[in-house]
């Protein structure tokens, strides 16, 4: 029978008769939160340190011993120090020689140093075996119970046991590690906690121009042009009703913004007619933020629902209301019904409706907790099927918006025609272009490309003269 030793068994699985001792080098804040944490799951923490002396702020039933001494009672050695202190360990060689290093540190800056922290540390311990982990884990999220903060522990190490043995201990902290390969992926591990939304930069700066773009273009047309032709005072429209514009013009530009790459890289490879070159770099950093693109053009979704069921208790629309009512009472007018104008009122209202209620089921799928639950013909399925069927809904909503009015040179101002209809370009621009390429001579082309076949290739060549042959 094979002996079973700590080594091979799961951490979670050792008695409190065996804790497992882990040694923790450092006592500043980072080491002193996780060896608690440590102490609460049931192992067994021996604190190295420069003056090895209990505090008050260490956690009870630790040891603190000197650095070497320490290093000596645990084949796993935590690091909780910063990688410029690191000096003090070539001269611990010997001891740490065949142990478990695992490297916690982080840097001030991206790219810091040409290696590593955690390959600094393996160059600097030959002998032991270097696992990069806890880096995007906070001391505050340790302390607190991680509730509120990613639970998410990047691992990294050549030696697989190794790697094992740590990821097993960040299970039994309650975190998830996430099994990132060799040691060569420590130094994008160590830019995760510098990284500051950097998915979300490109989608917000685009969203901060088109608002500022159309909002000063409303402002020219719906309150400079009035004042200049007509003297009347329209300030009062850049609170509610210009944003009102605003608003639904970026949702609906952002939506289409996130079919539209998508259809570029459709054209660019029926275009080479191969799918092994690569998509330029702008269009390659445009795909991978089309979530939050998504996101940000649901955020304004709402704020244009919101602002849309404000617009009865305006004051202005109330005011204009009543006069209307008024002056009809005075001159004996009826307003005639209009069918026509019911339809498209009806028909504008009950798409953006129906446009919006498939835009959140769209947000709602793009949730991680959600979208772990579909296999991926579910999920392209509701982000491409769904996700263009909400931009034909909202489109037409828009289209609809403009009415009898629509392209009527009489809505220009200054040359200037609706924004809505600006709008409307890239939407329109989007749902054509897709609608060529579903045509099925251009989608059997597509599909085939997409499944490998090259229209240059050699093997295709022959193909084709063997098929001219017969
Ligand atoms: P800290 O509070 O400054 O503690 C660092 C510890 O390093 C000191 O308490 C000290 O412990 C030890 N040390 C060894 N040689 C030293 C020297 N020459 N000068 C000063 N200290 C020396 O730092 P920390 O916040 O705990 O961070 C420790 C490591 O964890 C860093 O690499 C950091 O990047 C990483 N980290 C920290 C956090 C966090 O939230 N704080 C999160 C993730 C990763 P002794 O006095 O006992 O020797």
């Amino acid at each position: 029978m094979e002996k079973t030793s700590t080594d091979t068994l799961p951490l979670t699985m050792i008695s409190s008769e065996e804790q497992e001792t882990v040694c923790i080098f450092g006592t500043g804040d980072f080491g002193r939160s996780l060896g608690l944490k440590m102490i609460q799951c049931g192992y067994s923490i021996v604190f190295g340190s420069r003056n090895p002396r209990m505090s008050s702020l260490l956690p009870s039933g630790a040891e603190v011993l000197g650095y070497g001494e320490a290093a000596q009672k645990s084949d796993i050695i935590i690091m909780a120090i910063h990688r410029e202190h690191y000096e003090l360990l070539p001269a611990l060689t010997e001891v740490l020689r065949g142990k478990i290093l695992i490297d916690v540190s982080n840097n001030l800056k991206m790219h810091q140093y040409p290696e590593s922290n955690a390959e600094y540390l393996a160059q600097l311990v030959p002998g032991a075996h270097v696992v990069k982990a806890f880096n995007t884990i906070s001391a505050w999220a340790l302390q607190s119970g991680a509730l509120d903060a990613s639970r998410q522990v990047f691992v990294c190490g050549n030696d697989s046991k190794a790697k094992q043995r740590v990821m097993d201990i960040v299970r039994t902290l309650g975190l998830t590690p996430l099994d990132q390969g060799s040691l060569t992926a420590a130094s994008e591990i160590e830019n995760y906690p510098l990284q500051l939304f950097p998915m979300w930069k490109l989608p917000f700066y685009l969203s901060a121009f088109l608002c500022g773009f159309f909002f000063v273009y409303c402002v020219i047309r719906d309150v400079i042009y009035p004042y200049v032709y007509e003297k009347k005072d329209s300030t009062f429209r850049m609170a509610v009703s210009i944003p009102n514009r605003v608003f639904p013009i970026a949702a609906l530009m952002l939506l289409s913004l996130v079919y539209l790459p998508g259809v570029i890289a459709a054209v660019l490879q029926l275009y080479r007619g191969t799918k092994y070159r690569r998509f330029p770099g702008w269009l390659d950093r445009w795909m991978l933020c089309r979530k939050q693109l998504g996101l940000l053009a649901l955020g304004f979704a709402f704020l244009h629902v919101i602002y849309t069921l404000l617009i009865p208790i305006r004051y202005y629309v109330r005011w204009r209301l009543e006069n209307r009512t008024i002056s009809q009472a005075i001159s004996k007018k009826e307003n005639p019904f209009s069918t026509t104008s019911a339809w498209l009122s009806d028909s504008y209202l009950s798409l953006g409706i129906l446009g919006f209620f498939f835009f959140v089921l769209l947000g709602i799928t793009s949730l991680p907790s959600v979208s772990n639950t579909v296999n991926w013909r579910e999920f392209r399925f509701v982000q491409s099927k769904l996700g263009y069927l909400t931009l034909i809904l909202c489109t037409a909503h828009t289209l609809i918006y403009g009415g009898k009015k629509f392209l009527n040179p009489s809505t220009l101002r200054w040359y200037l025609p609706s924004a809505y209809v600006l709008a409307l370009i890239i939407p329109c621009t989007v749902l054509v272009a897709k609608f060529i390429l579903i045509l099925p001579c251009v989608d059997k082309t597509l599909t085939r490309i997409r499944q490998g076949w090259e229209r240059n290739s050699k093997s295709s060549k022959s193909a084709l003269n063997g098929k001219t042959d017969i």
